[in-house]
């Protein structure tokens, strides 16, 4: 085997772009204590290694440094190294405006049928000027009553009134239907079966017990995952940084405003190897007082393989230019753009959904 690469230096490379970039301490510390397990080898013996996929056995060297080894030694810049490479600095503005322009779409909105604050026809229509070729209407479902969620009854008649606005809309362009439903304390999601089956989008959020204890918060969370109905897990943190923007209102915030909330705690790693699992998609929330999920949190749900949905959760029309926000972070932490379903276009986008059940 020959290459012209250095397998240790390619590992601290990697903890200091890592530090430098303020990243968690355990995350630095995974390839320094790598890099330093392998340095008192004899390259032969790790080259060895490699080949035959005994690395892992060695005290600090784990899977993903492992694979940054083999692909070091194969002569090819580590994947993981390339990445963050090409996300730190100037690259970044480039990089967040060329996935912004590969989206087509966005996957979860709210209408003054719930807590927005506009008609279907006006999100429609601000959708079309931002060059969208879909809008996915998710209004809340019915045991957030704070946010005005639809019972089956009254989302019944949305998906006909849908319908009808969609007959008057632009060619190009259309609304597919959707709901933003609650996960429940169990893992249930809060509306039937059969119109869960019937959307086109189902996105399942945790809207309450946010304080649940962490291996009943990852047992909720990891359950709704695994049903086949959810197709995007939504601001998965439920963290609030920062306080609400003037004249916009949501769920289980009225009379809050001012407030931030902290993260809730679950089992990251369960929860992500479940997205990647059951094929879920993990939203990227675009909007300025979530930023949820952290991008500590999105770099690990890159690594476990997830697919990233990239929303605004708009409440009014010119908040479905927030994309940008969401695109800005996916692009710092290498979230590449195949990883994101709403490049897709509607007919994938719907495909992908049925197939999943
Ligand atoms: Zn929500
Ligand atoms: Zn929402």
């Amino acid at each position: 085997m020959t290459s012209t690469r250095d397998p240790i230096a390619d590992l601290r490379r990697i903890a200091f772009l890592l530090e430098r970039a303020n990243e968690a301490t355990y995350r630095v510390r995974a390839f320094r204590s790598a890099a330093k397990a392998l340095a008192g080898l004899p390259a032969a013996e790790v080259a060895e290694r490699a080949g035959n996929g005994t690395l892992t056995t060695l005290a600090g060297v784990g899977d993903v440094t492992a694979r940054c080894v083999a692909e070091s030694l194969a002569g090819e810049e580590p994947v993981y190294l390339r990445r963050l490479v090409a996300t730190e600095g100037s690259d970044l503005d480039a990089e967040a405006t060329a996935l912004r322009a590969a989206l087509k779409g966005d996957c979860h909105t709210h209408s003054d049928w719930s807590d927005g604050g506009s008609p279907i026809e006006e999100m429609a229509l601000a959708a079309v000027e931002l060059g969208h070729e879909y809008l996915v209407l998710t209004d809340h479902s019915p045991r957030l009553t704070v946010a005005r969620g639809l019972t089956a009854e009254r989302l019944r008649r949305q998906l006909d009134h849908v319908a009808q606005v969609n007959a008057a809309l632009p060619e190009g362009f259309r609304i597919l239907t959707g709901i933003e439903v609650d996960i429940l304390a169990d893992g249930s999601l809060d509306q039937d079966d059969e119109l869960l089956a019937r959307l086109d989008v189902v996105v399942g959020s945790v809207h309450s017990g946010l304080k649940d204890e962490r291996s009943k918060m990852t047992r909720r969370m990891v359950t709704a995952v695994a049903n086949p109905h959810l197709d995007i897990l939504g601001h998965v943190t439920g963290r609030m940084v920062s306080s609400r923007p003037a004249g916009v209102t949501g769920p289980g915030d009225r009379g809050h405003r001012a407030r931030t909330r902290a993260e809730s705690d679950f089992d990251a790693d369960a929860v992500f190897a479940a997205c990647a699992e059951h094929d879920t998609a993990v939203e990227i929330n675009s909007r300025p007082e979530r930023q949820d999920p952290p991008k500590r949190l999105i770099r690990r749900a890159l690594e476990a393989g997830c697919r990233f949905a990239i929303d605004t959760d708009a409440h009014a029309p010119g908040q479905l230019d927030w994309q940008r926000f969401g695109c800005e972070r996916a692009a710092r932490c290498g979230v590449p753009s195949d990883r994101v379903i709403n490049t897709w276009s509607a007919e994938q986008l719907v495909e992908w959904t049925r197939d999943r059940g």
